[in-house]
């Protein structure tokens, strides 16, 4: 892992609410002690039930979220919270368990960290992740843009194909907005994570990839070329 990450800790003057989903007492404890050194302010929930009840009563800006918890699982917290209100979710996830990881990324998790892991890289992401939420909101500035039938609103966060609205995750359209911005050129899936996600590990490909397959099956999967083991590219396409 790279040992210099992005400036770590909250950037704003209102402290971002964190909502720490882990049955285990200790590491649910040590994340949140760690969070709150870190000036974020966290509400804790220890099952899957109390999970859901705690998003909705708190409207935290973002979700830390085991997977394995009683009541039900974290996947299952994860399709209820994102059904209510679109945030980001970092998953965390036994070590090397890939079936884990693309269930998360599947049901809507942005990014997942694996355990054991070190608090500083969880502060790390934690911080990358609200970032990039921040960031989106200077997009607003983007004009429209197209590619093909493909048009991009960057500021009103909306997209259509040939015509037709398509609904993105918050993940899904940045994602676009970053592979729009150099169409036809093939992006690495490292720099697509690090740009995307502002984080620069290179842990994140599969993160990458679960995404893209995700962006593909909506907006038609010609419309992102696959150049294998190297990374993406966003191609016009005009239907006739
Ligand atoms: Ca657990």
């Amino acid at each position: 892992m790279p040992t210099s990450g992005p400036v770590v800790g909250p950037l704003s003057a209102r402290a971002s609410t964190i909502l720490v989903v882990e049955d285990e007492p200790v590491i649910n404890q040590a994340v949140t002690d760690r969070l709150r050194g870190s000036g974020y302010d966290v509400v804790q929930a220890w099952d899957g039930p109390a999970a859901v009840a705690r998003f909705s009563e708190t409207a935290p800006d973002l979700v830390l979220l085991d997977v394995m918890l009683p009541g039900f699982d974290g996947h299952e917290v994860c399709r209820r919270i994102q059904a209510q209100r679109p945030v980001p979710v970092l998953m965390l996830t036994a070590r090397d368990d890939e079936a884990d990881i693309l269930v998360g990324l599947g049901v809507g998790a942005d990014d997942y960290l694996t355990k054991p892991f070190r608090m500083r890289e969880l502060v790390a992401r934690v911080a990358a992740l609200l970032r990039r939420v921040e960031r989106a909101a200077e997009l607003a500035s983007h004009p429209t843009s197209d590619l093909g039938d493909l048009r991009l609103d960057a500021a009103a966060r909306r997209v259509f194909v040939a015509g037709d609205e398509v609904h993105l995750t918050p993940t899904e359209f940045d994602l676009l907005v970053c592979l729009a911005a150099k169409p036809g050129v093939v992006l690495t899936r490292e720099h697509l994570y690090a740009e995307v996600w502002g984080w620069p590990g290179a842990s994140g490909t599969r993160t990458v990839d679960s995404h893209v397959k995700a962006l593909r099956a909506k907006i038609g999967a010609e419309r992102v070329r696959t150049v294998h083991g190297v990374g993406y590219a966003l191609e016009p396409v005009t239907d006739s």
